[in-house]
């Protein structure tokens, strides 16, 4: 009987992608997912360290560990992902074996199969995803990060930017098409940073241009681009494009220069305005997100409302809002001072929230009566209702009696809540 596993995956969208390829993998030794009710032979953890609660998390499967081991006693657990040094001792204690995503190679050996890995086992991105959707592709276009913002442990969990050849990317993103996928989301810590490292001129935008001409209906996401990366072109080619995003997720983090300066962003409020407005202008049916850390180290109540006034001024469709909190080994948490109590973090975040239940909603108020198209991605059969994304990434749902999962759908638009819309197939 072929031996079992099963993928615990924490964190964000590059997290599932490499989760895809280490399902691939195993699948390659002869293992198959574990059936929901069984005790696997294999349970892996794919970590992110981004929030110490996701960390915690792992520690706290101790119990259920030794539930599944009384019932397989041949249980090996295994933690991987986004993992800290400092982490990194403490798990090797408690699980069998501890590794680096980027060396898949060697889960072949430690799980006892010692022929000698082929190249294709050890370049990572050689890996042939086990895809989680039958409609809607990760891919990775590249692994790691230069930036090196003060307070994010990624540079040290994944290393530096490492950037996949084009051609390998094309390829990928080709088959996902042939096969009939519908959506295919280009990953990177910082995407839109990519270079192609066998053509240096070939940048970011060309990639799109290559991956947009491809035949066939489909629409191109890419997550998440870095506000420095937009210049006049990458604005110019959204602009007119017909797959690819008309949404972005655009990090802002703090509404403030100083501290901008202190997390080590590397651009001011009035340069991200500058982009946004280029974006807001240029590109028709635009949406945007952003991303929000309150109470980083030394933000006084002044410097909060100018993250709040920018965040009143650009109106954000969302927005992810996080508690500052130290992760260990960063520069934040070497050499600065975590000085904002948790009652101030917790004011500031429920004020902003409620700014944003405001914006998301006038956002979305003005697509009642349009006729918007969807991708499904849900059915609740229960219900009998879908939900779905339109290309510039506005939730909808609507009545349907079918399953329309991964297919494109006509939706009037008939009202907004905060953060979706309601409507009806036509
Ligand atoms: S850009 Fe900054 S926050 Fe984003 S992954 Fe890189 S270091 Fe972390």
């Amino acid at each position: 009987m072929k031996k079992s596993y099963r993928i615990v995956t924490y964190g964000c969208a590059m997290n599932r992608s490499d989760s895809e390829r280490m399902a691939a993998t195993l699948e390659s030794l002869g293992f198959q997912p574990a059936r929901e009710n069984r005790a696997p032979d294999l349970l892996i953890f794919n970590a992110c360290s981004v929030r110490q609660s996701a960390i915690d998390r792992i520690y706290g499967q101790a119990g259920n560990i030794r539930e599944l081991k009384t019932r397989n006693p041949k249980l090996k657990t295994i933690v991987t992902g986004c993992v800290l040094p400092q982490d990194r001792g403490s798990f090797k204690q408690r699980f069998d074996l501890v590794f680096n995503i980027k060396d898949l190679a060697r889960l072949r050996s430690d799980l006892g199969d010692f022929k000698k890995p082929s190249q294709q086992d050890i370049d990572y991105f050689k890996i042939e995803p086990r895809s989680q959707s039958k409609f809607s592709a990760l891919v990775p276009v590249s692994f790691g990060c230069n930036r090196f913002c003060t307070y994010c442990a990624v540079p040290y969990t994944r290393g530096l930017e490492i950037d996949r050849p084009a051609a390998e990317i094309v390829a990928e993103v080709a088959e996902f098409i042939s096969r009939g996928f519908r959506e295919i989301t280009l990953l990177g810590q910082t995407v839109s940073s990519w270079r192609d490292p066998e053509k240096p001129k070939y940048e970011f935008v060309d990639l799109l241009a290559e991956i947009e001409k491809m035949p066939g209906k489909f629409w191109l996401r890419f997550t998440s681009p870095y506000v420095l990366d937009f210049d006049e072109k990458l604005i110019r080619f959204l602009a007119q494009a017909q797959k690819a995003n008309n949404y972005l997720n655009l990090p802002l983090q703090s509404g403030d220069d100083t501290i901008l300066k202190r997390m080590n962003r590397r651009y001011s409020v009035s340069e991200y305005l500058r982009v946004l407005n280029w974006a807001k202008k240029q590109i028709p049916d635009f949406n945007f997100s952003t991303d929000i850390i309150v109470g980083f180290c030394g933000e006084t109540g002044k410097q909060f409302q100018n993250t709040y006034q920018v965040f009143a001024r650009i109106k954000p469709a969302m927005a992810y809002i996080a508690r500052y909190s130290p992760r260990p080994g960063t520069v934040s948490q070497k050499l600065m001072k975590d000085d904002v109590s948790a009652k101030t973090k917790k004011a500031r975040l429920e004020k902003l929230t409620r700014l944003l239940r405001k914006t998301a909603k006038e956002n979305l108020e003005k697509e009642i009566g349009k006729t918007l198209e969807v991708l499904v991605d849900t059915w609740r059969p229960r219900k009998k209702e879908s939900l779905g994304k339109t290309r510039n990434f506005k939730t909808v749902r609507f009545p349907s009696p079918k399953n329309l999962t991964g297919q494109f759908a006509n939706v009037k638009i008939l009202k907004a809540r905060e953060f979706e819309l309601e409507g009806k197939l036509i």
